[in-house]
């Protein structure tokens, strides 16, 4: 079996994800090669074959282009599975790489089980695993979901270009408005979840992390609802975080959340189901009601 992992490159950096492709890989077995539009001089720890195409002339995201330099890179490859991460980058290239070979595409695959793919449904409650129907596959992959691995050494490198520039012109990023909030730099934050049951319920959460001196943040049902604004969403498609202190109040532990907070020193997780995932990456999970422990914390901390 032999599959393509297609790199991430941004902004003078690969992106962290990019290693979970080879977890990925290692799991899934067999040979691999890479794909990347990136640049020369920040290539990825990798002692395979690598097809690079410049970021500086095809645009760090062309996906007209980039389609083109792949489906040249499959032709000669002719791999079985072409693996992206679940990113925009990857959510917007997989499905036109797909549609062009007329080959199945899984999107969000959390994990591999018994050689088939398993992915979220009902809105990430619950999970399947799926076979793709053709012998060929276009697959993303969640972040977070598979350990990021560094195989080591040099890739040889085969150079690739387009001639055509395409009618899309690669313009440069746009920062986020970062509001007053910028929950990537913050040292401590403390995020509510569906389970604070309300919008008032947030003026309690905001409280306990204003007495730490954090940030507040949110997950995604949270931000949906219209509680908290998006630039404190944590997870997937909201920021990714690294302080040394978060504390999840009443968040049950998706994967599109936890690939938004895994990197923090230390989490303490409030919930009153014992069971519930958050716990498998809780240092400390309190089963509690999260509007008793809540207020009880903050206003231990402020005596
Ligand atoms: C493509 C995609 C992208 C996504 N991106 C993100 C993302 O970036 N960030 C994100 O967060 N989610 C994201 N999601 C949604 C994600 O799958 C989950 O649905 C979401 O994280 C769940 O949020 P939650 O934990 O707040 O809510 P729930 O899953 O409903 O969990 C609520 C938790 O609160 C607990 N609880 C209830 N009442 C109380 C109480 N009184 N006291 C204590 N505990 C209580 C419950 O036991 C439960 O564990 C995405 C989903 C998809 C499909």
């Amino acid at each position: 079996m032999k599959t393509i992992l297609i790199g991430e490159y941004r902004e003078g950096k690969m992106l962290d994800a990019t290693y979970e492709l080879f977890g990925f890989a290692r799991q899934l077995g067999g040979e691999t090669v890479m794909f990347l539009v990136g640049d020369e001089t920040v290539l990825p720890a990798y002692d395979g074959t690598l097809y690079l195409a410049e970021a500086v002339q095809c645009g760090e995201y062309n996906p007209e282009l980039h389609k083109k330099l792949l489906l040249e890179t499959v032709q000669k490859e002719n791999p079985d599975n072409i693996v992206f991460i679940h990113s925009s980058y990857g959510w917007d290239l997989a499905p036109r790489v797909a549609a062009a070979l007329k080959v199945a595409q899984v999107s969000e695959i959390v994990d591999i089980i018994d050689g088939g793919f398993e992915v979220g449904c009902c809105n990430a409650k619950m999970r399947r695993t799926v076979t793709p129907a053709t012998s060929r596959a276009v697959l993303t992959i969640q972040t977070g979901a598979f350990p990021a691995v560094q195989p080591g050494g040099t890739p040889a490198v085969i150079k690739i270009s387009s001639d055509s520039d395409g009618s899309l012109t690669f313009v440069g990023y746009e920062p986020a408005d970062k509001k007053d909030v910028d929950l990537a730099k913050a040292d401590i934050i403390v995020s509510a979840g569906r389970g604070v049951g309300k919008k008032d319920n947030i003026a309690i959460i905001q409280a306990l992390a204003t007495a730490l001196g954090g940030e507040l943040g949110a997950s995604r049902p949270v931000v949906d609802a219209g509680w908290v604004p998006h630039n404190q969403q944590v997870g997937t498609t909201g920021q990714t975080v690294s302080p040394k202190l978060y504390i999840a109040c009443g968040i049950s532990g998706a994967i599109q959340h936890v690939a938004g907070m895994k990197k923090a020193d230390f989490t303490l997780a409030i919930n009153k189901d014992r069971d519930a995932p958050i716990g498998e990456f809780a240092d400390v999970l309190v089963i509690a009601d999260v509007m008793q422990f809540v207020p009880a914390l903050t206003a231990k901390i402020a005596q």
